[in-house]
């Protein structure tokens, strides 16, 4: 099973289960906009790039170029200093 390793050291399983409850599905809205009327769902699918939420921290892992690709990270950013996410 393909995993992430979150920075909080969380194993993120980014295979196996479908539908996966940590992945989500994201699309620019110029893409989006590509399709017009009553479409396939897995032609969407397929245009969307794969997100992972880290569900103890809720780092976001974005494949913007696919699963071939190394999926780039976003930090939550409190703006209450003291709710800042916990380094490892
Ligand atoms: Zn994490």
């Amino acid at each position: 099973m393909a995993k992430i390793r979150c920075i909080c050291q969380h194993i993120i399983t980014t295979s196996g289960a479908i539908p996966n409850p940590l992945e989500w599905k994201i699309i620019s809205d110029p893409r989006f906009d590509d399709f017009e009327g009553l479409v396939e769902a897995e032609e969407v699918y397929r245009a969307c790039s794969s997100m992972f939420r880290c569900p103890k921290c809720g780092r976001l892992w974005v494949y913007w170029d696919g699963f071939d690709g190394e999926p780039a990270c976003y930090t939550p950013q409190s703006l209450d200093p003291a709710k800042e996410v916990e380094e490892a």
